[in-house]
């Protein structure tokens, strides 16, 4: 189940001087790399730094501060692996995005995040989320019957209360993905961010066809907390072997290992 990981690990290896040319030069971001003064650590404090792995990696998230308790001692955890799923007749909720120019891309260190406003969303069991943001893991942090995917993007909406509803897309080695190249293309290669210049159809990250998982779960990162409605798509999409590649020249692994799914059940629709 590994093989396709490290493969496009080796194909990373072998080619990120040349990949590295499809992102944006590094200067696009580097008003962002300023340290912040003293004042301004006081006012906002940044989150302990978080890794994913060594001494600052999944296994420590929990006691790197506080507010990361949930990551070791939730019972609610995310991701998890998708097998077991109860089949069910509950609605698949279908995002309604609208596409965007003037998005934000962010290398924020631990991912590549496009930021949009006024992006439509999903209603989810009749509430309306709205979409903030979307990132992606490489390779995928949910698996599905144990087989790990080489790259996961997940939509994250926010509803009015401050509830979250996350939708996970999985990706399989294949035909490109032209919504991919625009963000990549954009992306800074170090820290910083940068406009967004060309229209994102993010629906271009949907599968033709609606079937889901859903269940209740956490943030993948720190701090972990448990306050997400989750749903992965049980249908995948592609990217190429030179689009994977490329984004894990810049994060070789941003995936958190799959938690335990303790008294929860995974829901599953047809489709
Ligand atoms: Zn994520």
């Amino acid at each position: 189940m590994t093989v396709s990981i490290r493969a496009s690990l080796l194909i990373s290896a072998i080619a990120m001087a040349a990949l590295t040319a499809a992102f944006a030069a590094p200067e696009k971001g580097d008003a962002a790399n300023a340290s912040p003064s003293e004042d301004d650590a006081k006012a906002a404090p940044h989150p302990a730094h978080w890794t994913y792995g060594g001494e600052a990696g999944p296994e420590h998230w929990g006691e790197l501060a506080n507010a990361n308790k949930p990551c070791t001692v939730g019972l609610q955890q995310s991701p998890v692996d998708l097998s077991g799923a109860v089949s069910a007749s509950v609605a698949a909720p279908i995002p309604k995005w609208i596409p965007t120019h003037g998005g934000q891309v962010i290398n924020n260190g631990h991912t590549l995040q496009v930021n949009v406003t006024n992006a439509g969303g999903v209603r989810l069991d009749g509430k309306d989320y709205a979409l903030k943001q979307y990132h992606f893991h490489h390779p995928s942090e949910h698996t599905i019957d144990g087989k790990v995917y080489p790259l996961e993007v997940h939509f994250v909406h926010a509803a009015a209360d401050g509830d979250l509803a996350v939708v996970g897309v999985l990706f399989d080695e294949g035909a490109p993905n032209p919504a991919l190249d625009a963000i990549w293309a954009t992306a800074p290669v170090k820290e910083g961010e940068a406009a967004m210049a060309a229209e994102i159809d993010a629906l271009k990250f949907m599968p033709p066809k609606v079937g889901v998982y859903r269940y209740e779960g956490s943030l993948t990162t720190p701090p972990c907390s448990e306050t997400v409605h989750w749903t992965v798509m049980s249908n995948t999409i592609t990217a190429s072997p030179g689009q994977l590649a490329a984004f894990a020249s810049l994060f070789p692994w941003n995936a958190r290992p799959v938690q335990p799914l303790n008294r929860r059940y995974i829901l599953k629709t047809a489709g």
